[in-house]
């Protein structure tokens, strides 16, 4: 909102702008604000999917919609550099919903090509979690597209616990109880109580990929991604490891019985068409 409002005031008054000696940053944040709600009118975005896989069967099981912006000048942008604006403006809400819908729908298309047990991961950030009708939208999207709530899952963040508005815990029931799964993304790097485990109906944890570097030499991190593995495995929650990239970190997991895995190693996030290749070729597991 504050964005929004800094930027209705500098386009309206120019001649302040140039004398109060603003940087040339809070330009380009102007130019950056107004060319996403360009984006946004333009359909800008195309959503890259990234295969997760199950190591002991070799089977892609699924895949993460991840948003890219086809900025028009400087190419693919990575939601790292615009989301976050999104969010802070209120964008989030339309961009969201178009990757819910498109995410959906591919995964539909994969179907009935006959990868039958596919199933996709969407993002979805707090101010999304926290419209009132997301529930109705997700809904919607699944009817349209002929899906089962089972196909989806949502990847939420801890801080959408940490907040524990009063919908939180309501809204998360209510998806669960319609069958959608819910994953906490990046699990371990919020500061929210373990507790929350007991309380909200999660489904999925998934390791974040700052606690897979240099498994061989880290004790710390290996000691964290062992203890998270355990937590899930014993609160019989699923568990799959994000950011795999070598055999080292693979040994490791595999040791700790967590055969869920994403990344690089297995296919960096790609076009629709390339991971409807990627699904004809199979992945390397070995
Ligand atoms: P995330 O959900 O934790 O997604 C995983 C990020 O790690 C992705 O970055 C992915 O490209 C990257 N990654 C996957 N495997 C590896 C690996 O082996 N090595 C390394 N170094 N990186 C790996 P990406 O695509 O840039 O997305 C960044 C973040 O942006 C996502 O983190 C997610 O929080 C957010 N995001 C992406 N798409 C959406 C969306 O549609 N909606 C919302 N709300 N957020 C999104
Ligand atoms: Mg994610
Ligand atoms: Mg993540
Ligand atoms: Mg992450």
């Amino acid at each position: 909102d504050t964005a929004m409002y800094k930027s209705k005031e500098l386009t309206g008054n120019n001649y302040q702008f140039y004398t109060s000696g603003m940087d040339r940053q809070t330009l380009d944040g102007v130019k950056f604000v107004s060319a996403l709600y360009r984006a946004v009118d333009h359909q800008e975005f195309v959503i890259y999917y990234q295969p997760k896989i199950n190591y002991l069967t070799g089977e892609i099981t699924g895949v993460e919609a991840l948003v890219r912006w086809n900025h028009p000048e400087r190419g693919m942008v990575l939601p790292g550099e615009f989301i976050p604006i999104a969010e802070e403006i209120g964008l989030i809400i339309p961009i969201g919903e178009w990757v819910l819908r498109g995410a959906c729908e591919q995964l539909k298309t994969w179907h009935n090509l006959g990868f039958k047990d596919l199933d996709v991961s969407v993002n979805i950030s707090a101010r999304q979690f926290e419209q009132r009708n997301l529930l109705h939208t997700v809904n919607s999207i699944l009817e349209e597209t002929g899906l089962s709530p089972g196909d989806l899952e949502l990847e939420l963040t801890e801080n959408i616990i940490i907040k524990n508005t009063e919908g939180t815990l309501k809204t998360m029931e209510q998806f669960r109880e319609s069958g959608i799964k819910i994953a906490i993304d990046d699990f371990g790097t919020g500061f929210s109580s373990l507790g929350y485990l007991k309380r909200f109906p999660i489904t999925t944890l998934k390791v974040d990929r700052s606690f897979l570097k240099d498994v061989d030499s880290d004790y710390e991190n290996t000691a964290i991604a062992t203890t998270i593995i355990t937590l899930a495995q014993n609160l019989k929650l699923e568990v799959i490891a994000e950011g795999v990239e070598n055999q080292a970190q693979i040994d490791f997991l595999l040791s700790k019985g967590c055969t869920s895995m994403q990344g690089y190693y297995f296919g960096k996030p790609q076009s629709a068409e390339q991971l409807t290749n990627l699904l004809l070729l199979g992945v390397k597991t070995r």
